[in-house]
């Protein structure tokens, strides 16, 4: 793969929400694509993702078919980029399934065989774009772009769980039926743990999704673990109904069920 420098973002992504009052709305054309990357050969999977956090882009991914189907079932992707060859459901079925739910979400599908069936069988399927591999970085970057700005990334987007709503346009959260009052920060881990719900987040994954500094040299772990504490202290009004779960040594999970 080349060029993944190709379309660096002139300012630092991150830093959309620093010096925003908490609960400001947020324009849409500055809010970060969420992108679901599903491919399952990790080193292809992990430049693809830096290439993406460059965009500025934030990035769920999955490494099979299975856990790509959960994700794509609890929604919230402005674009997916999934490879045909899949361990578990394959490629094709994964946009068959969400194309049966009635979701539009644009697909980019990846594969190894460009061969004329294979793409016939991806568009038809319901994918919006095909790339066969090896294919070069810029390209990729070219077409997501072009499928973004296709896509309807207007509409406010209400994420679930349980009594919880947050509304990730105007960046409000609701718990049955009250406003909870949260830092940017706070929205956006919320967030970030609302598109992974029922999913273990690592601290890891939020140093680099949220605080987006992958290459510390010292933890934040400490930093995370008491953003966190403050989180659940407004979002859980009691143990009895506590969405957000600790997993000892890992990281967190939001869930309505228990450990
Ligand atoms: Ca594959």
């Amino acid at each position: 793969m080349t060029g993944l420098s190709a379309g660096l973002p002139s300012s630092h992504p991150g830093q959309f929400y620093v010096n925003q009052p908490a609960i400001m709305p947020t324009p849409e054309s500055t809010r970060p694509a969420r992108i679901l990357l599903v491919e399952d050969e990790a080193k292809t999977r992990a430049s693809i993702r830096e290439g993406f956090l460059l965009e500025g882009w934030t990035v769920t991914e999955a490494a099979d078919g299975d856990e790509a189907a959960a994700l794509l079932t609890a929604g919230g992707h402005d674009l997916c980029v999934i490879d045909r060859m899949l361990p578990g459901r394959d490629g094709i079925e994964l946009v068959r399934q969400l194309r049966a739910c009635g979701d539009a979400t644009p697909v980019l599908m990846l594969t190894a065989r460009g061969t004329l069936q294979d793409r016939v069988q991806g568009l038809d399927g319901g994918a919006d774009d095909y790339l066969s591999k090896p294919f070069a970085f810029s390209e990729l970057i070219a077409r997501c772009r072009a499928l973004l700005r296709r896509s309807d990334r207007n509409p406010p987007r209400v994420l679930r769980c349980g009594d919880l709503q947050l509304d990730t346009r105007a960046r409000v959260a609701v718990r049955a039926g009250r406003e909870i009052v949260l830092t940017p920060r706070e929205v956006d881990l919320l967030e970030y743990l609302m598109l992974n719900q029922g999913r273990t987040v690592s601290r890891e994954m939020l140093e680099r999704e949220i605080w987006k500094q992958p290459r510390r040299l010292t933890s934040l772990d400490n930093v995370i673990d008491v953003q966190v504490m403050r989180l659940r202290k407004k979002v859980d009004l009691s143990n009895e109904d506590s969405l957000i779960h600790t997993e000892r040594g890992v990281g967190y999970r939001l869930g309505e069920s228990g450990p």
